[in-house]
């Protein structure tokens, strides 16, 4: 995913009335970075790589309050694992149960055209999320 900058990531936070605090920029800085859907522990990880001490509940509570505010999705992987994704656009998420990876496919026109069906079977205000997924072996 693209890079963003802190600057960017500060107006974003605060667009979601959410003060910038440093671990919060960085955890979402990995969010929207990182294609793995990453678990609470590969963000504790990826933080402290980047020389950040963040303990697994502090960056747990970090997750809620962006999940609430709608800044990430939560998924579960195979092992039952919370895993986050910083990308809330609508798009396929593709669970491998071999390896345990989540990869994502974004295929606008199709998730455009899933989007118009759901649309047209319920009121536009009443559906809260779509997923969809598949699972490869
Ligand atoms: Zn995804």
């Amino acid at each position: 995913m693209k890079k963003l900058s802190v600057s960017q990531i500060k107006e974003i936070l605060n667009k979601y009335g959410l003060k910038a605090t440093n671990p919060r920029i960085y955890i979402y800085k990995i969010l929207r970075e990182s294609k793995e859907h990453p678990s609470v522990e590969m963000i504790v990880n990826q933080l402290e790589k980047l020389g950040i001490y963040a303990s697994l509940g502090s960056v747990y509570n970090v997750l809620d309050v962006f999940c609430e505010k709608g800044l990430c999705i939560k998924l579960k992987d195979e092992q039952e694992v919370m895993r986050y994704d910083g990308n809330t656009d609508f798009h396929i998420h593709v669970y491998n149960t071999q390896d345990g990876s989540i990869s994502d496919i974004e295929d606008e026109q199709f998730c455009g055209e899933v989007t118009q069906y759901f649309e047209s079977k319920f009121n536009k205000d009443e559906i809260e999320r779509i997923d969809l997924s598949v699972k490869t072996r």
